[in-house]
């Protein structure tokens, strides 16, 4: 093994004698952002990703949780629900569709679907050879603090050494710990819905999880009969108020809700593609007995961290969660070993966090910057039939953290104008903005459930990262016709106790 001196930036040219300037576990969003913005600055990075297979045995490719079985496939499928949706209304448009309504092929969708999936798969590969980025479809374990032992499918193992690590091994869907629900049993999971080889029929979704509303609105919106069933609330740790709206609008589109219920078993009644399962459950009403042909699970997910042997490094885990605890420079316990992504621990779960991070890691890394992450202000949206998209506090922790007379609410209902003609009423939209008084209305929160929520909340969230105030939205001109303009007409507060409902124009 030769000495290594890196030929990187000021912040890394130092001698070592290990085989890689940086070596990445996982090949995800996090993993493959920080180990391309390493190369680049000349690091000799190595990276290995597994793929342990679900429960049912699904596996995929390179490029991760978002890839594979995330935000993509989660996005295509909501896009094929809301197409559905305006297949309904075309008529309304004058396009002539009335008579017979297409009902959409589940196989066709997934195969669509797939077939993008594994063109990413390539291109990510191609990225990182591209980058000279040594790729091992290998899965990692810790030897020591600089040495990592990969282990191929065929059960070879390689030690690879390098002077800095970074995990990056994200997490997996948790099943349900009861007769018929464990891992080899008869639930399925997000590993496993995208690619479904048959159409799941009459669907349970458990868990009251961001993950689980919109799965159950995608299906739903793709024509099966969806049930939501959910332990204690719904959205934890998301606005009361927006999460309230988000079930009525579920319950518009014909999705069942049982809250407060869980289930304490599943039986198989018969084999087939959909088998027919039978779900007990228990709530305070009593016990429940439900005939579905798919229950997907999705109450949280596990950090990857039970079979890396950190504590050969010394790398500390957070016992409640397994998720590796990190310093502002997503630095573990152990001084050259790094963690970001969801197997971070306390940072937010989503892909564009995890790329964020890699590339500011790597650029501290190698090229001397000093940037860190800033893992506050994060925008996200749920991608529910009607979506909803948020910056900031909730409203509780708003209340909570600047008290009730610090904070100002402004808010309305509103009408899009595409839900005119075909008179859509069945869903809520709504806005709400909250402002600290005391810093002359600077925005702390932003909140919108309506039409295309992602794409209008992106632009707030520059906003409000720049320290936008309520004159500042009140200044500035609207887009019209917008739903997102409504955000720069706000005039109620609720405290004023006014009905908030915005008309047109
Ligand atoms: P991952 O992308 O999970 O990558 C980790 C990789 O490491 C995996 O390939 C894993 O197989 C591999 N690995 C694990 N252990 C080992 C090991 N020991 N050795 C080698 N390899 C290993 N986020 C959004 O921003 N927007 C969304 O709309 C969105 N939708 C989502 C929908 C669903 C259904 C789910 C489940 C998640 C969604 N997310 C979304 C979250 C997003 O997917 C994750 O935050 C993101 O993928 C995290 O990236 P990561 O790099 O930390 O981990």
């Amino acid at each position: 093994m030769g000495i290594t001196v890196g030929k990187c930036g000021s912040g890394a040219a130092e001698k070592h004698n290990y085989e890689y300037d940086l070596f990445v576990l996982g090949g995800g969003s996090g993993g493959i952002s920080v180990a391309r913005e390493a190369s680049k600055f000349g690091a000799k990075v190595g990276l290995c990703d597994y793929v342990i297979p679900s429960g049912t045995g699904t596996v995929w490719g390179l490029g991760g949780t978002c890839v594979n079985v995330g935000c993509i496939p989660k996005k295509i499928m909501h896009h094929a629900a809301l197409v559905g949706e305006t297949l309904t209304e075309a008529n309304f448009y004058g396009w002539d569709v009335n008579s017979n309504l297409p009902e959409n092929k589940w196989a066709d969708l997934v195969a669509g679907s797939q077939g993008h999936i594994k063109s990413l798969n390539w291109g990510y590969k191609l990225v990182l050879h591209e980058a000279a980025v040594k790729y091992f479809n290998e899965f990692a374990s810790f030897v020591d603090s600089h040495t990592i032992k990969t282990t191929n499918s065929k059960g070879v193992s390689t030690n690879r050494t390098a002077n800095r690590i970074v995990i990056a091994v994200g997490g997996r869907p948790r099943y349900l710990d009861i007769p018929g629900g464990m891992k080899d049993e008869f639930t399925v999971t997000s590993d496993d819905i995208f690619s479904l080889s048959y159409n799941p029929g009459d669907v349970l979704c458990v868990g009251g999880s961001y993950v689980a509303l919109e799965c159950a609105s995608f299906l739903a919106g793709l024509g099966y009969t969806v049930t939501v069933m959910a332990r204690s609330i719904l959205l934890r740790g998301m606005d009361r108020q927006m999460a309230g709206y988000i079930q009525s609008n579920m319950e518009a589109k014909g999705i069942k809700f049982k809250l407060n219920c869980a289930p304490t078993s599943i039986t198989k009644l018969s084999d087939g593609t959909p088998p027919t399962l039978q779900v007990t459950a228990k709530s305070a009403d009593g016990v429940f007995n439900g005939e579905y042909n798919t229950v997907l699970v999705a109450i949280g997910r596990d950090a990857a961290t039970k079979d890396l042997t950190l504590e050969n490094a010394g790398v500390i885990v957070n016992p409640e969660n397994g998720r590796i605890p990190t310093n502002s420079r997503d630095q573990t316990n152990v001084k050259n070993i790094y963690a970001i992504g969801d197997v971070a621990d306390n940072r937010p779960e989503l892909t564009p966090v995890a790329i964020k991070a890699g590339l500011l890691l790597a650029r501290r890394l190698f090229d001397g910057r000093r940037v860190l992450m800033d893992y506050t202000r994060i925008p996200t949206t749920v991608y529910t039939q009607l979506e909803y998209s948020c910056v900031g506090l909730s409203e509780d922790e708003a209340l909570e953290k600047y008290g009730k007379s610090s904070i100002e609410i402004y808010h309305t209902t509103f009408t899009p104008l595409e839900f005119q003609l075909p008179m859509k009423t069945e869903y809520v939209c709504y806005i709400k903005i909250l402002t600290l008084k005391s810093d002359k209305e600077r925005i702390v929160g932003f909140h919108y459930l309506g039409p295309n929520a992602g794409e209008v909340c992106q632009g707030f969230a520059v906003a409000i990262r720049l320290g936008a105030r309520k004159s500042d939205l009140d200044a500035t001109c609207g887009i019209h016709p917008t739903n997102a303009e409504t955000a720069t007409t706000l005039t109620i507060t609720k405290s004023s106790g006014q009905q908030a409902v915005h008309t047109a124009c």
